[in-house]
């Protein structure tokens, strides 16, 4: 099976910095009922550390799966027709997302936090590489296979594409884990794009 990326939309990027503006702002909002919630700054040894990293790494692995599959429901279709709304993504794509996505997004981390101790060391961590690889899945970028990691970097931009493109697959963040359970899962080795 082939998909196209399709072309970008007539000013789909003012749209998009417009509606990551405010989600940008919730997820700031949001945070702030997580200050009292930390255990402390930095785990106090390097098991510690492994430990809070793993399950974190579980913990949003499924949150972000079964919310982006709620979020596919007929009843929140019309919020995340927001982030659908750009087909082909670009990095200003990654936080276009409806303020009700926004706050569900945002509350990830004080839900973990409720449940499991952490530091705010590795909430932290997580959330700059959580921005850094949002924007990655989103650039629509196919690097060069001579660059070293280039494989992996096109694995995943193909996989968060072919969200964008067809709908209902590849709901997962980092890992295919859940959608290869759920049978949710394509994988297409290249992506054709039609220029803009
Ligand atoms: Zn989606
Ligand atoms: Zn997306």
């Amino acid at each position: 099976m082939e998909y196209l990326a399709h072309t970008f939309k007539k000013g789909q990027k003012i749209s998009e910095i417009k509606n990551g503006f405010v989600a940008c702002a919730i997820l700031a909002l949001v945070s702030l009922f997580a200050r009292k919630l930390f255990v402390g700054i930095v785990p106090e040894s390097i098991n510690q550390l492994l430990i809070e990293v793993l399950v974190f790494t579980v913990f949003y692995e499924t949150y972000s799966y079964f919310v982006h599959r709620i979020l596919h429901t007929k009843r929140f279709r019309k919020p995340h027709s927001v982030h659908h709304y750009s087909v082909r993504t670009t990095p200003w794509s990654a936080y276009s997302v409806h303020p009700i996505e926004a706050l569900l997004i945002g509350m990830s981390a004080p839900i973990f936090m409720l449940m499991f101790p952490v530091h705010l060391g590795v909430i932290f961590a997580f959330h700059i590489l959580g921005v850094i690889f949002t924007l990655l899945i989103h650039s629509n970028l196919q690097l060069n296979e001579r660059i070293i990691f280039s494989q992996l970097f096109n694995r995943y931009t193909n996989y968060h594409s072919a969200h964008h493109s067809l709908g209902n697959v590849n709901f997962g963040f980092v890992h295919s884990f859940w959608d290869s359970c759920f049978k949710t899962e394509f994988i297409e080795k290249k992506v054709v794009n039609k220029q803009a």
